[in-house]
């Protein structure tokens, strides 16, 4: 990196090796991030929701931030470059990366993660492009990092081959949310499930939460 005949140092070659692994995606993100990405100050909330859900769809799927996903669904199967594009993101904007982790990072990873081939058949593509916006719903008001305590029920009704998805007190509510507020329109919801009177200790559902219009489900 040095070059001791003239005593210069080559600056490439030194961004290159600070880069490490991903040097590429740290690279592609320099150059796609310019000012249309930088925080705004002094937006109601309505109006930053409505920017940075506008930002979030430019951000192009090849940059990064969905390569984790198996390349069948529209990724590439490594994480380390999509993590390397969170932090990237992190560096510009906090509300845009924080978007981006719950999109791809929370919801999406739960439903890859957490799901058979039926549901990654039917929603990881949609969502690995951004079609289908969801939440992560697991903290509740009285639950955070204590997760095997969460109250939220899931009971299986073996006769109807149905579940009843239950909140029975306050505690039990969701809370933190990301997306919930107005983009979301599934949620995986991590809740206690029960069937013929026995917990069987805390499941994923993954539940429609708005129609396509973005109207709240019953
Ligand atoms: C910006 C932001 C976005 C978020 N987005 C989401 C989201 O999209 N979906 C979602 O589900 N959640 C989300 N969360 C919630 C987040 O995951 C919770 O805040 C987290 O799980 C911690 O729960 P809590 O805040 O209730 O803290 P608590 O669980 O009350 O913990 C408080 C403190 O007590 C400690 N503690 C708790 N229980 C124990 C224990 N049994 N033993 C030892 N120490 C313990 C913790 O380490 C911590 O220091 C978000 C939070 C933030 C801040």
């Amino acid at each position: 990196m040095l070059d001791h005949a003239s005593g210069r140092i080559d600056i490439a070659r030194l961004q290159d090796t600070l880069d490490g692994p991903w040097a590429e995606v740290r690279q592609a993100h320099r150059k796609h991030l310019d000012e249309r990405f930088l925080p705004v100050y002094g937006e109601t909330g309505d109006q930053a929701r409505e920017r940075i859900t506008r930002l979030l769809g430019e951000l192009p799927v090849e940059l990064g931030i969905a390569a984790g996903f198996p390349a069948e669904y529209g990724g590439r199967s490594d994480v380390g470059a999509s993590i390397v594009a969170t932090e990237m993101l992190a560096q510009v904007d906090l509300s845009l990366m924080v978007k981006a982790g719950v999109q791809w990072g929370l919801f999406g990873g739960a439903v890859a993660a957490l799901g058979t081939k039926r549901h990654h058949d039917a929603y990881l593509r949609d969502i690995v492009e951004g079609r289908i916006f969801g939440c992560f719903a697991m903290t509740e008001t009285g639950h955070g990092s204590d997760v095997q305590q969460l109250r939220t029920t899931c009971e299986y009704d073996p006769q109807t081959q149905t579940f009843d998805l239950h909140t029975p007190h306050e505690a039990a509510r969701k809370d933190y949310i990301g997306n919930a507020a107005r983009d979301g329109r599934m949620a995986v919801v991590f809740a206690q499930l029960i069937t013929g009177g026995r917990r069987h200790g805390v499941h994923a559902w993954l539940v429609p939460i708005r129609d396509e219009h973005g109207n709240p489900m019953p």
